[in-house]
C-alpha cells in the first residue's frame, strides 16, 4: 500500500506519510532513479510494532519501498541522511483548534512544524465555517460552503473535520435555549446529514460549554443516530471532567455508544488526587468496550487544560446575557464563587491567560501589575474580552 508523503524533519524525528515493512512484497528496484532515498533511519512504522533499521525510498508523491537495501546500488535524485534519527509516520492531532481559511492561519502549517501531517477540527462542540459575529467573510453559514472552499484553496496538513454539536444547534434556531423543539431537532439532524454527505466525519459535543451544555440525553440521542446511520463518530468534550462527576459524563457518552461510535476527548480527572481515579474511569471504558461499544479516548501530552474563562464560573453566569447581569449585579456572589474556584485549581499561579494584553502572563502575575484581587481580574479580563465590551 503507498500513501501519501510528507516529509518533515522535526527534532530528529524524520515524519513521513506512512511506512511499514509488510508492505513490501520485493526488494528495491536498483534500475530506476528514485525521487527520494532516506537511508539508515531507525523506522517506527505506527503499527505498534518493534522499532527497525532499514531504508526509505520514493517516487513522487509515493512511498514506493520500506526496508534493507544495497546503499551502494540505489539512484534517487535526494538523499537524506538519517543516521541517528528516528523515521516516523506524519502525526495525527485528534483535537485541533484552528481554520484554513482564517487569514493570518498560514493555511496552519504551524501543525507541520511540530510533525502533524493530519488535523481534526471541529473541536468542543463548534466547527470552523460558522463565526456570524466575524461578519460574512468567515461565517460561510454552512459545512459544505466552507470545506469547498478549502478544497479550493488547499491547506498545510490534510484536515478531518467534526461537525459540532453547538454550531448545528445554532443554526437551527435552538440556540442556548434549555431545550429544543421538534422542529429544531429535525432541522439538526438535518444539518448534521447535510455536512456528513459533504465529507464531516461525524459529530463533536461540547456538552460543558454553551450552548451544548443545555442539550438532554433526548436531544443527543436523535444526534448519535444520525450519526451512527452515516457511520460516523461522535467525540466529546464531555459533560464534566471533576473528579467527582466524570464517571456519570463518560456514561452519558457511553450511552451514545449505543448508536455510534464514541470518543472521549482529552480525557482527565480535574481536581483527581490519585492514580486510581484515572483506572476507575479507563476501567469504565474497558467495560463498555467489552460489552460492544466502540468507545475512544485520546489525551493530551501535558499537564495542562484549555479553555474559556466561562469553565470558572457559576452555572448562573455561563450565557452571555446572564454573566453581564452576574457582572453587574451579583458581584460580590460572583466573586466569591470565583475566588473558591481558583483556590481549587490550585491557585492564581497556576492560571495561565493566553490572549489579549495579558497573554503569557498567569494569573499571579497579572494581579501583580494591577493590584487587584484575582476574583475580580477574572471578570475584568472576560469584560473586555467581550465584543463588544460590556459596560458597567
Ligand atoms: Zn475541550
Amino acid at each position: 500500500m503507498n500513501r501519501l508523503v510528507k516529509l518533515f524533519s522535526v527534532l530528529g524525528i524524520i515524519i513521513i506519510g506512512a511506512c511499514s515493512k509488510d508492505e513490501q512484497t520485493s526488494g528495491p528496484d536498483y534500475n530506476i532513479t528514485y525521487d527520494l532515498h532516506i537511508a539508515g533511519g531507525t523506522i517506527v512504522d505506527g503499527s505498534g510494532e518493534a522499532s527497525f533499521a532499514g531504508d526509505i525510498l520514493v517516487s513522487g508523491d509515493k512511498i514506493a519501498y520500506v526496508g534493507a537495501v544495497n546503499a551502494s546500488k540505489i539512484q534517487a535524485n535526494q538523499t537524506i541522511d538519517a543516521t541517528g534519527k528516528v523515521v516516523s509516520p506524519g502525526f495525527i492531532d485528534a483535537h485541533s483548534h484552528g481554520d484554513p481559511l482564517q487569514a493570518n492561519n498560514d493555511l496552519l502549517r504551524n501543525f507541520l512544524r511540530q510533525g502533524i501531517t493530519t488535523v481534526v477540527l471541529g473541536q468542543d462542540g463548534t466547527n470552523p465555517g460558522y463565526f456570524p459575529s466575524d461578519g460574512p467573510e468567515r461565517d460561510l453559514g454552512s459545512f459544505s460552503k466552507w470545506i469547498e472552499r478549502v478544497n479550493q484553496q488547499g491547506t498545510g496538513p490534510n484536515v478531518a473535520t467534526l461537525v459540532g454539536h453547538g454550531t448545528i444547534r445554532r443554526l437551527s434556531g435552538g440556540g442556548e435555549k434549555d431545550r429544543v423543539t421538534s422542529e429544531e431537532q429535525v432541522k439538526m439532524e438535518q444539518l448534521l446529514i447535510d455536512a456528513m454527505k459533504a465529507g464531516a466525519y461525524g459529530l463533536n459535543t461540547g456538552l460543558e460549554y454553551v450552548p451544548g451544555r443545555y442539550a438532554d440525553a433526548e436531544e443527543m440521542a436523535g444526534l448519535a443516530m444520525v450519526v451512527g446511520a452515516n457511520d460516523g463518530l461522535i467525540s466529546s468534550h464531555v459533560r464534566n471532567e471533576d473528579d467527582d462527576i466524570v464517571h456519570q459524563s463518560i456514561a452519558e457518552l457511553l450511552e451514545q455508544g449505543k448508536y455510534a461510535r464514541v470518543n472521549a476527548s482529552h480525557i482527565k480527572v480535574v481536581y483527581g488526587k490519585t492514580r486510581a481515579q484515572g483506572d476507575a474511569v479507563l476501567k469504565q471504558l474497558r467495560d463498555a468496550r467489552a460489552e460492544g461499544i466502540q468507545v475512544t479516548a485520546d489525551v493530551y501530552p501535558y499537564l495542562a487544560s484549555f479553555g474559556d474563562m466561562s469553565y470558572l464560573y457559576p452555572e448562573w453566569a455561563k450565557r452571555e446575557g446572564e454573566f453581564n447581569d452576574a457582572a453587574i449585579n451579583r458581584r460580590e456572589e460572583f466573586e466569591e464563587f470565583l475566588r473558591a474556584k481558583i483556590i481549587r485549581r490550585n491557585g492564581p499561579g497556576a492560571i495561565l491567560i493566553s490572549n489579549g494584553e495579558y497573554s503569557g502572563k498567569t494569573l499571579a502575575e497579572i494581579v501583580a501589575i494591577t493590584g487587584k484581587t484575582p476574583e475580580a481580574q477574572i471578570i475584568d479580563l472576560d469584560i473586555m474580552a467581550r465584543q463588544p465590551p460590556i459596560s458597567l
